[in-house]
């Protein structure tokens, strides 16, 4: 048990997990760096602390500040959000040498889900589908290599165990591109994450990003939370995502949801997670599972009606879940638009301060925010400055309020991505759902060739 938790991050989140503390009567101390000194969130904080200067090595990556810090303020329990910390098993396992409890799944579910080729290994074992592809890791055998190639059919895609973040991928059309692929991507896998070890699967052509979000309690209890779709993806960066995923079979959609359920009982998962897929052709292919809290949260919150913050506080403090599967029910259509302080056209940051913020609100429309008028978007970090949420009876009217809520949505003194937003919420593929991955860079594309 604990009455005070730490909030090892920063922006949008830092202010979510704030307010969920607060509203489970939990006391929150913030740790910041220099460069959030003037974040309007510490002041709703029990207790804030400077951990260090701006660079993130120093502030919020900095395992000894963070843990040193929840010590001098008595806080029993550290929330990593999501980045930075989160998905450290390392930390995870520090925080609990030091006595607190880590809000997220034990350090050796964090290890095994990192490793793509032991994550991969536990979900076929627990009959989660999986792209087609061999086992484990890829021998150093250039034949055996070949013969793999040539056994799932081209094209394939070479992956690193250790990779994340779209890095360390490389898509192989030819057989003869095989060998100098995997030695590329191996020497890039062993600089990049210090594991040089790849495996291979079948490159799927025009997939959609189909994830499910699931809460898992210490007493074996599971559910998921139906699915999300977010295929309006730019650089393998999620741009927009929605609740539920537009045109799946219920029946296999609650399929899959079952197994991942049942693969996080297995594991021995606890707290909060999402299962991602790829999914083609009416077939689910598991990607991989991120072990922590994510940015695309609140379309399952508004489409389920259950605050996800909360019970992962709750499953931390060891209570057991009080839904049984057939309490989740899902009820009508959520979207998200992730604002960034960025250049609409060239996607390059651009921090400075927010001389002007307004923001929508009305029924079925929430924001998440840690800005202010006056606000200063420090360069440090990541440029997502605000969640737009909306939230319909239908996928048209969760669009429909979008469309309203962007059009009040005011923002002077830095460029945002505001108007690529309004642009996408007019593109009819999108607006007529289940693009693929591939999508928004082809719809990119061809914009800036019209201009
Ligand atoms: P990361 O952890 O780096 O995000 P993922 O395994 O989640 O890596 O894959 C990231 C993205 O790479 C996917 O969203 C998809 O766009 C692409 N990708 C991954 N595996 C495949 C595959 N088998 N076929 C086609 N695209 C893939």
């Amino acid at each position: 048990m604990f009455d005070t938790v730490l909030i090892a991050n920063r922006g949008e989140i830092a202010l979510r997990i704030q307010r969920a503390c607060h509203g489970l009567g939990l006391k929150t101390v913030m740790v910041y760096s220099q460069a959030d000194a003037q974040a309007s969130y510490l002041q709703y904080a029990d207790e804030a602390l400077c951990i260090g200067p701006a660079a993130p090595g120093q502030s919020y990556l900095n395992q000894q500040a963070i843990i040193y810090a929840a010590q001098a303020s008595g806080a029993q329990a550290i929330h990593p959000g999501y980045g930075f910390l989160s998905e450290n098993a390392d930390f995870s396992e520090r925080v609990e040498a030091a006595g607190m409890t880590f809000i997220g799944p034990t350090a050796a579910c964090i290890r095994q889900m990192g490793d793509k080729v032991a994550a991969k290994r536990a979900m076929r074992k627990a009959g989660v589908p999986c792209v087609p592809g061999p086992e484990g890791a890829l021998p150093d055998d250039p034949l055996l290599i070949q013969r793999i190639g040539d056994e799932i059919g081209y094209p394939v895609i070479v992956k690193a165990a250790g990779g994340g973040g779209g890095r360390g991928m490389r898509k192989v059309e030819r057989s003869e591109d095989l060998l100098p692929a995997v030695s590329v991507t191996r020497e890039e896998a062993r600089r990049a994450f210090g594991n040089p070890e790849l495996y291979i699967e079948k490159f799927l052509g025009h997939p959609r990003h189909v994830e499910i979000q699931v809460l898992c309690d210490n007493h074996g209890r599971g559910v998921w939370l139906g699915s999300r779709d977010c295929s309006q993806q730019r650089r393998h960066q999620k741009v927009l995502e929605e609740a539920p995923a537009p045109g799946i079979d219920a029946a296999l959609l609650a399929a899959v949801g079952e197994r991942c359920v049942r693969a996080c009982q297995q594991i021995g998962y606890r707290g909060v997670g999402t299962f991602e897929f790829l999914f083609e052709d009416d077939e689910f292919y598991f990607i991989e599972m991120n072990t922590r809290l994510q940015v695309e949260h609140p379309v399952t919150e508004l489409t389920t009606g259950i605050d996800i913050v909360q019970q992962q506080l709750r499953m931390a403090m060891g209570e057991p879940l009080t839904y049984e599967q057939r309490d989740i029910r899902t009820q009508g259509h959520a979207l998200e638009c992730r604002i960034n302080a960025e250049d609409p056209q060239t996607f390059i940051p651009t921090p400075g301060r927010v001389t002007r913020w307004e923001v929508p609100g009305g029924m079925g429309v929430r924001v998440d925010s840690h800005v202010t008028a006056g606000y200063q978007v420090p360069p440090y970090y990541d440029s997502m400055i605000a969640k737009v949420i909306t939230h319909g009876a239908t996928r048209e009217e969760a669009l429909a309020r979008m469309r309203t809520a962007l059009s009040q949505l005011r923002i002077e003194g830095i460029s945002s991505n505001v108007a690529l937003h309004r642009d996408i919420l007019q593109d009819p593929d999108f607006c007529a759902g289940s693009v693929d991955i591939h999508h928004l860079e082809r719809w990119l594309k061809g914009r800036r060739q019209a201009e």
